[in-house]
């Protein structure tokens, strides 16, 4: 029989660098035919073949109700025959607004964007702004999209491909980014004595979710909080993936902290193009057309995506959301380690909400070089193992993974199993 994905992905190389739009997508890093995805509904994906596949990727996050939810894309439907968008204001923008502000309760003011990238390029602009100085630091392994400023020692697709700084970064730009290790908190203290007064803001994931799942401790983010307190620096709380993914309070509610600015994208937008930042009033009142700082966009808050974003923020209101996600999520881990423990492979799980991450390593990881230090070297032979029985995993170890309020225990029993034969597979 044709293996229309290899077709597909045959014809897709020839226009598109490659063939796909978005590089990871491309299997590189775990060898293989990139799965064609034809159509997708609750927890299941078929790719080109009609291949089923039990989804843990959710199209990188956004798909937490499931995919093709029927409320979400009946609003969808209802919005588009009124037209896709206008290029002016609408009453489901300001609603949306709204609803971000009232579930967050750092974030005063908020700008809708069309995605991730674009809210943690405008957040750090802003801050700047603001602030009037230039230095930014982010943390090593952390990802926030592929701006300039950002692509020095990045995750995510960067870390995947083996190359965490891009080339085509201006060495002028990235000058201005400092990189520190992600929770050491003694190598903060130091930048900040040295250069605090000349630091716009520091940028992190709560959880690093872009170098597999890597907890910020609560040390770590106290520490962060008062020295941008006391040295006047903006602190980005970058919830692109956390946001309303680990829970209704977000990564900043479990650690009690409140950001300066907020970005957000994936879960907000429901699987369409919707992303944010937002956060004290009186940074956002630095934003044009009230301020100097200037961002904009053609299809910003656009109504159609606007209407799958927030229904999907309604549906994840419903009580015993989060809870149903991680007793999920926990059933999914347990069985997991048993089987791998049981091949006599080493595996070691993180869960928080509907957002997990699985080494092969003994103890979960606390940064990137522990991450480094697991064997990764085990993950595409584990990836294609689970392929081959119909799990679609991200095709990356250092990529989080996510479970929808669509996976049934059945899903779930059955991942499990179909783990045994793949651990069994790499043991060997
Ligand atoms: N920030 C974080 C934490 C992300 O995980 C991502 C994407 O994965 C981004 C920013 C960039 O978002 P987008 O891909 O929508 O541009």
């Amino acid at each position: 029989m044709t293996n229309l994905n290899q077709a597909l992905f045959d014809r897709a190389s020839l226009t598109s660098p490659g063939g796909v739009n978005s590089p990871v997508r491309a299997f590189r890093s775990v060898g293989g035919t990139p799965r064609f995805i034809k159509r997708a509904q609750g927890a299941y994906m078929w790719d080109e073949n009609d291949t089923r596949y039990i989804d843990y990727v959710g199209s990188w996050g956004p798909a937490i109700v499931g995919h093709a939810h029927p409320e979400v894309v009946s609003a969808v439907q209802e919005a588009a025959t009124q037209g896709l968008g206008f290029g002016a204001p609408t009453r489901a923008e300001v609603e949306m607004a709204e609803l971000l502000c009232t579930m967050l309760p750092s974030m005063a003011q908020v700008r809708l964007v069309s995605s991730g990238t674009e809210a943690t390029m405008s957040a750090i602009r802003l801050a700047r702004g603001f602030t009037g100085r230039d230095l930014l630091i982010k943390f090593e392994g952390c990802y926030h999209g592929h701006s300039d400023s950002l692509l020095v020692k990045a995750g995510s697709g960067l870390l995947t491909l083996g190359n965490p700084s891009s080339k085509g970064v201006p060495v002028g730009v990235s000058n201005n980014t400092l990189v520190l290790p992600y929770n050491d908190v003694p190598a903060l203290k130091t930048l900040f004595a040295e250069k605090g007064d000349q630091i716009a803001a520091v940028i992190l994931e709560p959880i690093a979710g872009n170098m597999n799942f890597v907890r910020a401790s609560f040390e770590f983010m106290n520490a962060l909080r008062d020295l941008c307190t006391e040295h006047g620096v903006v602190l980005i709380i970058d919830e692109v993936m956390t946001g309303f993914r680990v829970g209704l309070q977000c990564a900043q509610g479990l650690y009690g902290i409140q950001a300066d600015i907020t970005t957000l994208g994936k879960v907000i937008g429901g699987g369409m193009p919707v992303a944010a930042f937002g956060g004290r009033a009186d940074i956002m009142a630095h934003m044009a057309p009230l301020g100097g700082v200037y961002q904009a966009g053609t299809l910003s808050g656009n109504p159609v995506a606007v209407a799958a974003g927030y229904t999907t923020m309604k549906l994840i209101q419903a009580p015993g959301f989060y809870e149903n996600l991680r007793a999920k999520g926990a059933a999914l881990l347990d069985g997991l380690t048993h089987a791998a423990h049981a091949a006599g492979v080493p595996l070691s799980t993180e869960l928080e909400g509907g957002m997990f991450g699985i080494f092969f390593s003994e103890q979960v990881p606390k940064s990137f070089a522990d991450v480094m230090a697991s064997r990764v070297d085990l993950f595409p032979a584990f990836f294609h193992g689970m392929l081959d029985e119909g799990v679609y995993l991200a095709p990356s170890a250092f990529e989080a993974g996510f479970i929808s309020a669509a996976h049934t225990d059945d899903d779930v029993a059955q991942t499990i199993d179909c783990a045994k034969r793949a651990f069994a597979r790499i043991a060997n």
